[in-house]
């Protein structure tokens, strides 16, 4: 185990005047406080926050982080808090070691849960502070160097976690060290076939090609020297797992992999990577299509070199990577490099410093998040995730990963289809917003559903998933046939009913193909939609029956009341006195369609020449493709129906009590032309909870004023009530209801 001095001469040995008194508390912290605690392997607990720690060493980060890697499994395993952790070391190395708890715990509780989370969990944690991650990345490979104790049936997950996740991750913050030994680990776990058979091979091949490679690697130092170059020239290993990975993806056989050799060459300064290029090229052949200049055009993570392939004095293939030292260690440490080099340079060799490195180390990684270069991401598309989605919960905590822009619909939807077709509104974080909000990473969504509802087909275009967007088609579709087939239904029942026949299921059945529709569902959807008449379906059904279009139809009577006769032979009368009007049924309440609003379950729309409000008596009138058109029975435009006994539907209302439409009324008032009469009747419509939504004023006789005024109203009754109070006003004289 390392000692404590070891430690501070490792952190001494890259950073002058490391704060060694932190280093040494952290030190005996930790050991003191896991104590006799041991590993899975045997060893004393402490050995594992120390490795950690040395791993950190070896990315030359500051005395802070080495401390934060002591310490962070002590809250979770130790009894250690965190509050006496800000006691000993300050809030801040406090804050680190909170996290990483956090990051752990969550270790523990992710078997059953979505990677999903995970990854969400860690992007928090980079945002919060980029030192949680370097120190659970170099945890997770101080445990992963140590997979073999822990118990087989946990090495699986562990290992695709390591693959899936960490690796990557390091790979985007551009440590190519940490991930291609995470991914070896891995690798090792997840396929130790591929692994023992890869790695064998390529062991054989390093043998064998083993004088080759020292000779080319001789060879070009030495040329490289007599053009005044120096340059340090090393073969490249093969990774086992990008081997195998490109076996995989192209197809490719080993030996069609195995012919060509990495070496790197690192040289001095910038010049000397472009000098050394145009050296290679003049003296060997080129491979087209293999040069890349990531001196002059950066990869996203700060990774710079020449790469180049060309053919070799024995006409084998040498891929060439060219860089300056500085480059090769971003290329390795990445992030933590980065640091090292635009802090510490600059503050004459004085290391990482606190606050202003890991800004620089933050903005690395926003960059990183942010970055469009989509060659680079797709690479491995895990990491998709951190750009593309955004993590939001539901009300009890479980995780919904949703691509970016998604809404709450979306949200609803990827839940449970039936929780997005009855949504109809949402709160996000506690807080009533519109469904059609964006979501943000870490939202709480809270569904608020009604089973009445339909998703509006105009949600298609607000959602990003396809799911949702499906859903919505599926049931609006579904939903918009249905009110038809239910109208078309209700139509033949009536129809057939005049005609003294009964209508059934199977009778329609058994005439489909005379009416050229391939189900019943088909046949009372068209019925509904008025593109079959109900007659039709009965001469189908009863070939020999006769058409009855004798319909008759009262004029006025002299005493006020006229007759109107529906589809279903009934009589509407019409009072134009007192007495209550005799309203002849069919059949009690099977026979008329319910109407519950516009939003209903029918396809209904209100007669625009003063519609009609529940507690009115209504008639439908069949506008074929349309729907049910509603009209107060006093409407004059019904006439012009009278010689379509067909298109005549028997209605009622249906309003629930918790109904929340308005329906528009008009009403016509005659006041006096002075001032404050306008006042007055807006006044009294307000205090009756009436909303006006349009207002017409003309002037007829000089100290009158007419107006035409459109109100929202709830019903019969709440107008009836605006009416009467606004009569009571001595600036009116008349005011009745409109109804053309
Ligand atoms: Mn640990």
């Amino acid at each position: 185990m390392m000692r404590q001095y070891e430690l501070v001469e490792r952190v001494s040995g890259y950073k002058k005047n490391p704060d060694e008194a932190l280093l040494n508390k952290a030190y005996v912290y930790a050991m003191r406080k896991h104590g006799e605690q041991t590993r899975a392997s045997g060893d004393p607990y402490f050995s594992h926050p120390l490795e950690v720690a040395a791993i950190l060493t070896e990315l030359k980060l500051d005395e802070e982080t080495i401390a934060v890697a002591l310490l962070h499994d002590t809250i979770e395993d130790t009894d250690a808090t965190r509050k006496e952790i800000d006691e000993v070391f300050g809030g801040k190395i406090g804050r680190l070691v909170e996290g990483l708890t956090k990051l752990k715990r969550l270790d523990l509780v992710s078997k059953k849960a979505e990677q999903a989370e995970n990854l969400r969990r860690l992007l928090l944690a980079i945002s919060d502070d980029i030192r949680v991650l370097l120190v659970k990345l170099a945890d997770r490979l101080h445990n992963m160097r140590t997979l073999d104790h822990v118990k087989v049936h946990k090495r699986g997950r562990i290992a695709t976690e390591t693959m899936e996740i960490y690796a990557p991750l390091a790979g985007r913050m551009g440590m190519q060290d940490l991930r291609d030994e995470l991914e070896l680990l891995a690798f090792k776990y997840i396929n130790p076939q591929a692994y023992a058979t890869v790695t064998g091979h390529l062991e054989e091949l390093a043998e064998k090609n083993r004088d080759l490679i020292e000779q080319i690697s001789k060879d070009l130092t030495k040329r490289l020297a007599k053009e005044k170059i120096t340059a340090k020239v090393a073969s490249r290993q093969k990774k086992p797992y990008s081997v195998f990975r490109k076996m995989e993806s192209k197809a490719l056989s080993f030996e069609q992999l195995s012919d060509i050799f990495g070496f790197r060459v690192i040289v001095d300064t910038v010049e000397d990577c472009y000098r050394t290029l145009g050296f290679v090229h003049t003296n060997w052949a080129m491979v087209p299509g293999r040069f890349k200049d990531f001196i002059s055009t950066p990869k996203q993570n700060g990774y710079q070199s020449i790469h180049t392939t060309v053919v070799g004095p024995s006409r084998q293939r040498a891929e060439l990577q060219i860089r300056t030292l500085e480059m090769h260690e971003v290329a390795e440490f990445g992030v933590a490099a980065h640091a090292l080099y635009k802090e510490g340079k600059k503050r004459g060799g004085q290391s990482l410093s606190e606050n202003t490195a890991y800004a620089s180390l933050r903005k690395t990684i926003e960059q990183l998040a942010e970055g469009d270069n989509p060659e680079e991401f797709l690479e491995h598309t895990k990491l998709e995730l951190f750009l593309d989605q955004v993590f939001c919960f539901t009300p009890k905590g479980r995780i919904i990963a949703l691509p970016t822009g998604a809404t709450p619909i979306d949200f609803a939807y990827a839940v449970h289809t039936d929780i997005g077709n009855s949504c109809v509104g949402c709160k996000l974080n506690g807080k009533i917003m519109p469904v059609i909000t964006q979501l943000q990473n870490g939202d709480e969504v809270d569904i608020i559903r009604s089973d009445a509802q339909t998703p509006p087909s105009a949600w298609e275009s607000v959602v990003v998933t396809g799911k949702a967007r499906s859903a919505i088609r599926r049931a609006s579709r579904q939903a918009i046939r249905t009110q038809y087939a239910g109208l078309g239904t209700r139509i033949l029942e009536r129809a057939f009913e005049r005609a003294g026949k009964s209508f059934s299921q199977e009778s329609l059945e058994s005439a489909l193909p005379r009416l050229a529709r391939e189900n019943a569902a088909d046949a009372l959807a068209d019925v509904g939609k008025g593109e079959i008449t109900s007659q039709d379906v009965l001469k189908a059904v009863f070939p020999e029956f006769q058409e009855e279009r004798a319909v008759q139809t009262a004029p006025p009577r002299e005493d006020g009341w006229f007759g109107l006769r529906s589809a279903a032979g009934m009589v509407f009368r019409i009072p134009g006195s007192r007495s209550k009007p005799k309203v002849k049924r069919v059949n009690k309440s099977g026979g008329t369609i319910p109407i519950r609003g516009v939003k209903s379950d029918l396809p209904v729309k209100f007669s625009p020449q003063g519609g009609a409000v529940p507690g009115d008596r209504i008639v439908g009138i069949l506008e074929p493709g349309q729907g049910i058109t509603i009209y107060p029975i006093q409407s004059s435009v019904l006439a012009k129906y009278d010689n379509e006994p067909e298109r005549w539907l028997d209605v009622r209302w249906d309003i629930e009590e918790d109904n929340h439409e308005r329906f528009p009324a008009r009403i016509e008032v005659l006041a006096t032309n002075e001032p404050g009469t306008l006042a007055t009747i807006a006044e009294v419509i307000a205090n009756n909870d009436g909303n006006i939504q349009n207002l017409v004023m003309n002037v007829p006789v000089e100290d009158f004023t007419e107006m035409g005024i459109e109100i929202d109203v709830w019903d019969l009754s709440h107008l009836t009530r605006i009416i009467k109070q606004l009569k009571a006003k001595s600036v009116t004289s008349k005011v009745e209801r409109i109804i053309d």
